[in-house]
């Protein structure tokens, strides 16, 4: 298994990987890019031909290509390794521990197709599924757009189903690790659909893998029965990451640069028919920061299609600060009082529909337009509710132009003036639910030691020849006190040309991560040689200076002890040793 890690490693180069995802720019040693991870206008993203890794200094994510897969396709071990090995045309010699890892997902994933392939034959072309074809036809979807989403049936008898499954071979365990399949509790053999007599929808994600199924009940159901059900979290279904539609809408979005957002099924399946194809639905209001992201790979725009009375709901709310804080640029799509959804909207009236989109209103407005016609703005009472709903949001705006012009829309709104609004605002203070920022590099701050030794490191490995300046500050270098970097120091001077990828080797595995970063970014400095070396010799003084003042502060706490226990004898030792300290200091510091 190592080995064919390795070997595929070595076939492939990081910059041709990396380059099928992103447009990758040639700087210096390295290759750039805009972050695919983080949001960025300024490229921070780089990769290491040398030691062919990648490193964004934006975000700190960071590794090598196994690691840039498994991040970029959202994807486990296993599967980068089957991505990559194709890449490669390396053929994986399965160890029985690799193979049940991966064979675990690729056989829940095979069941899921098989039943979602007797889903839709049912529906389709059988006449158990007749009723509910009549069902969705009458909604007005095309046979056609039922057989792009693959919409299926499950009968009421879950038997016929288990007895398909079953000839496939199998095994029960795995029928119910795909969670569509249960054990019914009365009996300890029998086994039970989860989507009986429902219409159901493959959950499909944007690499075209069935993950499960979403199950709307049919007209005449038990009222106890949920409208809608979907699988649980399986081994492959991930409710948090899941974005129904992106697989046949994704270029689309690409596109337009624009996506759609929708709740459900049927509200991002009927304008898709009707020819609006950047569309997708998420379930519910509540977006998760991972389908954001997954959109933002596609999108700069997002255009809110929910229900009318969302912006009211937590949830929407903090739907949207978190698709702020990925830098979307957010709209809403109003549909009137006339229609309730999407779905209703675009089988009424396609061209109303299409205008509405074009005309979508930037979030900000949307909610205090929405806001003044919920609550009477003439009223104390309705003033109130007007700015709790909205000022929540207008003060997460980042852009402080922006962020002004809707307080004046606001005051105007409510009949108050600017500086009244912008007071009330700092009642709800400016930072206080503000989401996480998106991973950011949550290391400690560094201590001053700490930042020299590390700018002295930067400047030495991307220097010319990072062994030969080593040798020749070898005695000065002693001062360098972190041994993370005392090592790093003995390994570039150790005999034999500087090599990046064997310095790499020769670590331990928990500090290649920083020798990366050291490099990478050292590396990228672009400085002249004199400049560099008169560079280093400030940091090597600067560093004796802060070691200098560390002891004299020491010096002194021992000098006040020894003066309170009156101890003569010590305290002139303690004295003069200060002296000597601040003699050196003061030299230091003139000549710096
Ligand atoms: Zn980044």
């Amino acid at each position: 298994m190592e080995n064919q890690v390795e070997e595929i490693k070595s076939k492939l180069d990081i910059v041709n990987v990396i380059s099928r995802h992103l447009p990758l720019k040639k700087r210096g040693r390295h290759y750039i890019a805009c972050c695919p991870f983080h949001q960025e206008k300024t490229p921070s993203f780089t990769v290491s031909p040398e030691l062919q890794i990648f490193k964004c200094f934006g975000c700190g994510k960071g590794g090598d290509v196994f690691t840039f897969i498994q991040e970029f396709e959202r994807v486990e071990f296993p599967e980068a390794l089957e991505i990559l090995a194709k890449q490669a045309g390396v053929v994986l010699k399965k160890t029985p521990q690799f193979s049940a890892q991966v064979s675990r997902a690729k056989v829940l994933l095979d069941i899921n197709k098989n039943l979602s392939r007797f889903y839709h034959y049912l529906l389709v072309s059988h006449p158990l599924g007749k009723n509910a074809l009549d069902y969705v036809l009458k909604r007005g979807l095309s046979l056609d757009t039922i057989k792009t989403f693959q919409i299926g049936f499950s009968p009421p008898n879950s038997q016929l189903l288990l007895n398909f499954l079953h000839k496939k071979n199998f095994a029960d365990s795995d029928l119910i690790d795909t969670g569509t399949i249960g054990r019914s509790q009365y009996g300890s053999s029998r086994f039970y659909d989860r989507f009986s007599s429902r219409l159901v929808f493959p959950l499909i994600d944007h690499r075209q893998n069935i993950l499960g199924f979403s199950g709307r009940a049919l007209p005449g159901a038990p009222d106890n029965q949920a409208k809608y059900i979907n699988s649980p979290e399986t081994l492959v279904y991930h409710k948090s990451h899941m974005v129904f539609g992106l697989n046949l809408a994704k270029d689309f979005i690409r596109d337009t640069k624009t996506v759609i957002v929708t709740e459900g099924e049927f509200d991002m399946i009927s304008p898709f028919q009707a020819g609006i194809k950047n569309i997708v639905a998420v379930k519910g209001t509540a977006f998760t920061l991972e389908q954001l992201q997954l959109l933002r790979r596609y999108a700069d725009t997002l255009i809110l299609a929910l229900d009318s009375d969302f912006a009211g709901a937590t949830a929407a709310q903090k739907s949207i600060q978190l698709a702020d804080s990925l830098d979307f640029d957010i709209k809403v799509l109003t549909l009137g009082r006339k229609y309730k959804d999407p779905d209703e909207a675009v089988q009424a009236d396609p061209v109303f529909f299409k205008k509405q989109l074009s005309s979508a209103l930037p979030i900000w407005d949307f909610l205090i337009l929405s806001s003044v016609h919920q609550y009477d703005a003439s009223t104390v009472k309705g003033k109130k509710a007007i700015l709790s709903t909205v000022l929540p949001f207008l003060i997460k705006i980042e852009n402080s132009v922006i962020k002004a012009d809707y307080f004046k829309k606001l005051a105007d709104a409510v009949n108050s003036d600017y500086e009244a609004v912008s007071q009330e605002a700092s009642k709800y203070g400016q930072n206080n639910s503000t989401p996480p920022p998106v991973s950011l590099d949550s290391l400690p701050p560094l201590s001053l030691q700490e930042k020299l030794e590390k700018n002295l490191l930067l400047l030495i490995l991307g220097s010319k020849h990072p062994s030969k300046m080593v040798k020749n500050l070898k005695k000065e270098l002693k001062i360098i006190a972190l041994p993370s970097h005392q090592k790093l120091i003995s390994l570039l001077s150790q005999k034999g040309r500087f090599s990046p990828q064997k310095i790499q080797q020769k670590l331990p595995p928990e500090m290649r991560d920083i020798f990366q970063s050291l490099f990478v970014q050292g590396t990228s400095i672009v400085i002249d040689a004199p400049r560099r070396l008169l560079e280093i010799k400030k940091l090597i003084s600067q560093l004796q200076i802060d070691k200098l003042k560390n002891q004299l502060s020491a010096l002194s706490q021992e000098i006040i002890k020894s003066e309170a226990k009156h101890q003569e004898k010590q305290l002139l030792r303690l004295e003069s040793r200060y002296n000597r300290l601040l003699t050196k200091l003061s030299h230091l510091q003139v000549t710096k």
